[in-house]
């Protein structure tokens, strides 16, 4: 059996390294309306992880003095934050192409229907969760109700002139497997997306992200507990694919935990695996000229990003 860093030298690469920081992608906290059985933040309405405003600051900082093009922001859900609405309009403001993944219900809490508003007049991006369009598929993984107020959600969206053709307003959803199998092919199932939530609900959007659920948080307890995690992980190794490689999110991307720490990316972040190898390791001490070509720390977890077509916070990694 071998492990990832095993299997990266059977293709020739001692380790796993960065190219470039292209996207600053932050966990603004734990704070969460929904509590998702697969999450792998294990966010809810309990958690007390919040990102401060000077932890925002220097974020935006880095922003603001560094060529990097994309502000991811994800949570939690983000629009918790009561520094969101601060952060989204000031990296709007420096020309920073913000992106918030969102999982739709939140509008509908007290005192947020003002968003899909607020995204349309910053020109957000707005990344959206929707792992099926059947309603029974939807519920089983994120709560009874959840499917309905999503669909009340996208429809707002579509409203404000998001998910149109020729709108400039991108919407994007992200699909990802209810159990433990590897994703559809990518374009497939979101011409399958398209005309079912098309012909059912008259709703648009722009592209299907297919993601691989990757075996840590919630997801992770819940394989452990079913006696399933060997088998899954089993199923990850036998389908790695060396053509994911060169296009992995890590290495084009820097995450930043709700506490200023910096990670390789989300998953590690919720593993609690800040970079390493000699790189600054907070935002408080962000150096481009190291974290941009820093080693990378992998683990077993990484099987499912360079499984089958590969898999990222933006969909599959190959056509
Ligand atoms: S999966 Fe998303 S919506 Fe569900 S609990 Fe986690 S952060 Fe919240
Ligand atoms: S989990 Fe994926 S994105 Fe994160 S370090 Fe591993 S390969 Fe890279």
């Amino acid at each position: 059996m071998k492990t990832f860093e095993q299997r990266l030298k059977l293709i020739g690469m001692e380790s796993l390294q960065s190219e470039r920081i292209a996207t600053l992608q932050v966990n603004v906290g734990k704070l969460c309306n929904q509590a998702c059985l697969h999450c792998h933040v294990e966010a809810g309405p309990l958690r007390t992880e919040i990102m401060t405003r000077e932890t925002i600051e220097a974020v935006l900082r880095v922003l603001e003095s560094h060529d990097i093009p994309n502000l991811d922001i994800t949570g939690g859900a983000p629009e918790m934050n009561p520094h969101f609405d601060y952060l989204v309009e000031q990296a709007a403001a420096i020309g920073r192409h913000v992106m918030v993944r969102s999982n739709l219900t939140v509008y509908f809490e007290e005192g947020r229907q003002y968003l899909p508003e607020f995204f349309r007049q910053h020109e957000v991006e707005v990344i959206a969760s929707l792992p099926c369009y059947l309603k029974e598929n939807v519920d089983s993984q994120r709560g009874t109700g959840i499917f309905d107020k999503s669909i009340r959600a996208l429809r707002w969206l579509n409203a404000v002139g998001y998910g149109k053709p020729n709108a400039g307003l991108v919407l994007n959803l992200v699909y990802n497997p209810v159990g433990t199998y590897l994703p559809p092919r990518q374009e497939g199932l979101e011409v399958d997306y398209k005309r079912e939530l098309g012909d059912r609900y008259g709703i648009s959007f722009t592209n299907l992200f297919v993601i691989t659920n990757v075996p840590i948080g919630r997801f992770l307890h819940d394989l452990v507990r079913s006696g399933a995690y060997e088998t899954y992980l089993q199923k990850l190794r036998d389908a790695f694919n060396s053509a994911t490689v060169d296009s992995l999110m890590c290495r084009n991307l820097i995450s930043v935990g709700w506490d200023g720490t910096l990670f390789d990316c989300d998953f590690n972040q919720m593993l609690n695996l800040s970079v390493n190898h000699g790189a600054p390791t907070t935002i408080f001490d962000f150096d481009m000229s190291q974290l941009s070509r820093r080693r990378i720390c992998t683990g077993e977890h990484c099987y499912a990003c360079t499984a089958g077509a590969g898999s990222s916070c933006k969909g599959v990694l190959t056509s």
